[in-house]
């Protein structure tokens, strides 16, 4: 290492544990945090304050997906773990700039950061990147990665009306597969395939527990707490993260059956919807929840997304397992990469009628186009339900904190005392 390479990793090693510390700090102290969040808060914490790897049952391989359309079941089948490197890092994202070009979004750049600085095992210890082609930063990443990096390249299919371009994609899956036994010895069968199911089975019913509790009781968690809790996930074994999601389901069900709320009856209910909000990128949660908000639900892919409806196999065979994982990552998937939204406006709209939701801030990051790109549709169609909505433009800086904590402020003040109360 060269000394100027020293100084830089140095600098990297005490800014990004001050912005994570911070990060974790701002969560633990709100109030109302239940008991059972601090595991998931400790997850975030040794991996990115103590930067141990993912912690894993057996010594197996870990491989890093940029996506929630990666299958994690196929990586479990194979014998590996799958960890979400997407990333959130400010510190990073300031490395990558330097080496990506000035429109390229901070996510991307993030990622690009943590391979150049070559300091956090969780990424490091990969032997396999999976990165889907969603957009065109993520293409350029891809191009990137495989050049240092055993890295698999998925094309995401743009219409997944048409049946043709699924099967690509199940042809897709199958070369992963083909490069997921390189690195673990280990090729799908129908029993491994089944018993990965049921590791994220067995999630999906945690987490629908959940969903179902915030729906019946919307001020019974803050949002913040929740976002902690699915990017947790990104970073766990899943049989680990089922159990603690169902430790935290009991403590809500007693909270609930105490009749307590965690936040006051009149605070604003929020959506948060739009570019992925990737720890310890939390400002945007946390700036809503500490300006008064609640934020009652959100539509991003470090969210709910993270773990859509299971598998549905009509075929029970490696082949059809595998056709099922396809359909399930891309066909009911709200992200706007696909030519085609209206799932994702109906979502939204399933979402503010479940959650009782008054205003919708939607999250931008600089130069992710295919979120800003649906921007304008989504604000007519709030305008016919009469929500109020506003778009926040950010980077991975706390530069901008000052002048987004006084557009949250006015936006929750407005709907506090312009009449959309319901
Ligand atoms: S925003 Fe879309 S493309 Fe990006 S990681 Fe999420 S689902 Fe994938
Ligand atoms: S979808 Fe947006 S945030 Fe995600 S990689 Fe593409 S440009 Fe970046």
């Amino acid at each position: 290492m060269t000394p100027a390479e020293a100084r830089q990793r140095d600098r990297f090693d005490r800014k990004s544990v001050a912005v994570a510390e911070k990060m974790l700090r701002r969560m633990r102290e709100m109030t109302h945090k239940p008991a059972a969040l601090e595991p998931f808060l400790e997850t975030l914490s040794r991996i990115f304050v103590d930067r141990e790897d993912a912690r894993k049952p057996q010594d197996i391989p870990t491989v890093g997906t940029y996506c929630v359309m990666v299958p994690p079941e196929m990586i479990y089948a194979q014998g590996a773990m799958p960890v979400k490197l997407c990333g959130g890092s400010y510190t990073a994202f300031s490395i990558g700039d330097d080496i990506s070009p000035r429109d390229a979004c901070p996510l991307v750049k993030a990622v690009m950061g943590f391979e150049e600085i070559d300091a956090m095992p969780v990424y490091q210890n990969c032997s396999l990147m999976a990165v889907p082609v969603t957009c065109d930063c993520k293409k350029k990443l891809a191009g990137w990665l495989s050049a240092r990096r055993s890295t698999a390249i998925l094309h995401v299919p743009a219409n997944r009306e048409r049946d043709e371009d699924m099967e690509r994609f199940v042809g897709e899956l199958y070369a992963f597969s083909r490069q997921l036994e390189g690195i673990t010895g280990q090729p799908l069968s129908y029993e491994n395939l089944s018993a990965a199911f049921r590791l994220t089975a067995n999630a999906q019913y945690q987490l629908s527990r959940f969903i179902d509790l915030r729906r019946k009781h919307p001020k019974i968690i803050r949002g913040t707490f929740a976002m902690a809790a699915m990017n947790a996930m990104s970073y766990t074994w899943a049989p680990e993260w089922t159990a603690q999601m169902a430790a935290l389901n009991d403590e809500l069900e007693a909270i609930a059956r105490s009749g307590e709320n965690a936040v006051r009856e009149n605070q604003p209910r929020i959506l948060l919807t739009g570019s992925p909000v990737v720890f310890p990128n939390m400002k945007i949660p946390l700036l809503i929840e500490e300006m008064g908000g609640l934020l009652a639900a959100d539509e991003t892919c470090m969210g709910e997304r993270g773990l859509y409806d299971p598998p549905a196999v009509a075929d029970r065979t490696v082949d059809g397992m595998l056709r099922a994982l396809a359909n399930r990552s891309t066909r009911p998937c709200t992200c706007p990469t696909f030519a085609d939204n209206r799932r994702r406006i109906y979502r939204i709209r399933q979402l503010i009628k479940d959650y009782r939701i008054q205003g919708v801030i939607y999250h931008v990051l600089r130069g992710c186009l295919v979120y800003d790109y649906e921007y304008l549709s989504l604000e007519e169609e709030m305008g016919k339900l009469g929500i109020p909505i506003i778009r926040v433009e950010t980077d991975y800086n706390e530069e901008d904190v000052e002048q987004l904590r006084i557009r949250v402020e006015a936006f929750l003040e407005l709907i506090k005392y312009g009449g959309n109360q319901s």
